[in-house]
């Protein structure tokens, strides 16, 4: 099986967390969001460990909410040290309703209304992550009229694509995200930055990409951040302390994906990191990263309720299911590749060839394509694994299909934390 929580019992039903999937989905109805807590935890201390000992005491990371915002997330991470990243004021809500502490938060977006700014400084957000000279602008100027010193660090575009290590591409360069180095903005910036009357510059923040398996492209990034932070100490005198290095560690969709070894990584970058800056007689800076998928993707599983085959004769079998799209898009967004099995014939060979489409009016509207399960009935349990990051976040309510619930599994306990929506649910904004 793709992971170690995942387990068959006896009746030949796939359990994850030591919980029956078809007990789970008697309880609280299909489709099914299900989170292994433990397996949450664990991620989240691999990075907390791995940075506090590699990158050193005041390095941690912080969890990217945008791959799975809800109030209960929140106590999780927030027990086992991490911070937030969040981009909205709506994250930010989330998190505070939740109790999270504001001064853990570093505030991203590319572009902050007036009031999403004058909103995170009311609420006393520990950094803004400042993404081009406007905002810093209307932050310093709204900060001043409150009486408020904040923190920040400035988003550079380091020009990567973490995919092909090709460098400095003119493509890459251009981004809607932060201030180019190439281009000599983000000296400007951080001029601006200095100059500003009521905004503290902790450092520079840069994201590189998603889905990346190995150290390398972070040693990219980190040569092209260190110089440039050499080039400022040495132009304008300041030296930076912090800097943040974005989220990115990639999970396994399939087994043909690689398994990412986090703290030897983290280990990797670490050496690079102190090896370049003895080179430049550079103090090394502490080390914010920002994981999300490679915290939660990995901990959830999808359930649905099969409606059956559907023959197409001479071309393809067809499985529904009761979900789709609108809970889980990325299959529509950009062909994601999942592992899905018949949770209720866990022990029966997994030879039939299908496409799993979800239930919407809409071609696209798919899971997976030709892959193998162990032929279903109406009624069987589908589970798409892999399911924790941009799934629930990007859900919709296309065709006013609800979303379903969330239930957190902890080594044989179950708990509903949140609730599916219903149809009042889908009305109760409508005049
Ligand atoms: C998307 C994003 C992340 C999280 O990326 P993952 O691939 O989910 O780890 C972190 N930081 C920034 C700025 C992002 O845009």
């Amino acid at each position: 099986m793709l992971y170690e929580n995942l387990t068959i019992n006896q009746s030949g039903h796939l359990e994850v967390g030591g919980v029956d999937t078809a007990y789970l989905a008697e309880k609280y109805g299909t489709p099914l969001y299900i989170l292994d807590e433990q397996v949450i935890r664990e991620k989240c201390r691999i990075y907390a460990d791995a940075m506090k000992k590699y990158f050193g005491e005041s390095s941690y990371p912080l969890f990217a909410g945008k791959a799975l915002c809800f109030r209960g997330i929140y106590p999780v991470v927030e027990s086992e040290g991490l911070g937030a990243d969040v981009v909205s004021p709506g994250e930010i809500y989330t998190a505070l309703s939740a109790g999270f502490p504001a001064e853990k938060m570093f505030f991203h977006g590319t572009n902050k209304t007036d009031e999403d700014i004058r909103y995170g400084l009311e609420s006393g957000i520990g950094h803004f992550i400042v993404d081009n000279p406007n905002e810093l602008e209307v932050l310093d100027r709204t900060a001043g009229e409150m009486g408020i010193r904040q923190n920040i660090l400035l988003r550079v575009t380091v020009g990567l694509d973490p995919h092909t290590l090709e460098a400095i591409k003119t493509g890459k360069v251009d981004s809607q995200f932060g201030v180019p180095i190439e281009t000599g903005q983000a000296k400007r910036f951080v001029e601006k930055a200095l100059a500003a009357e009521n905004l503290d510059l902790d450092g520079f923040h840069s994201h590189i990409g998603s889905q990346i398996f190995e150290s390398d492209p972070f040693c990219d990034q980190i040569d092209i951040l260190l110089k440039f932070a050499v080039q400022m100490r040495d132009e304008l005198g300041y030296t930076a302390s912090r800097f943040n290095l974005g989220g990115g560690f990639g999970v396994r969709y399939v087994e043909s994906d690689p398994t990412v070894d986090i703290e030897a990584n983290i280990e990797e970058i670490s050496e690079h990191l102190n090896k370049g800056c003895a080179e430049y007689d550079f103090p090394v800076p502490a080390i914010y990263m920002e994981p999300g998928r490679s915290i939660v993707g990995d901990a959830g599983v999808t359930i649905y309720t099969t409606g059956g085959i559907k023959t197409v004769e001479g071309y393809r079998e067809y499985v529904t299911v009761d979900g789709g799209m609108t809970d889980n898009p990325r299959y529509a967004l950009y062909e994601s590749a999942y592992t899905v099995l018949n949770a209720s014939r866990m022990n029966d060979p997994a030879d039939f060839t299908c496409t799993i489409a979800g239930r919407c009016c809409e071609s696209g509207d798919r899971i997976a394509e030709e892959i193998n399960i162990a032929k279903p009935e109406r009624g069987d349990l589908i589970a798409v694994l892999t399911t924790g990051a941009y799934n629930y976040s990007m859900a919709s309510n296309y065709n006013r299909i609800p979303r379903p619930a969330i239930v957190f599994v902890n080594n044989g306990e179950d708990r509903l934390t949140v609730k599916r929506e219903t149809f009042e649910d889908l009305i109760s904004r409508e005049l």
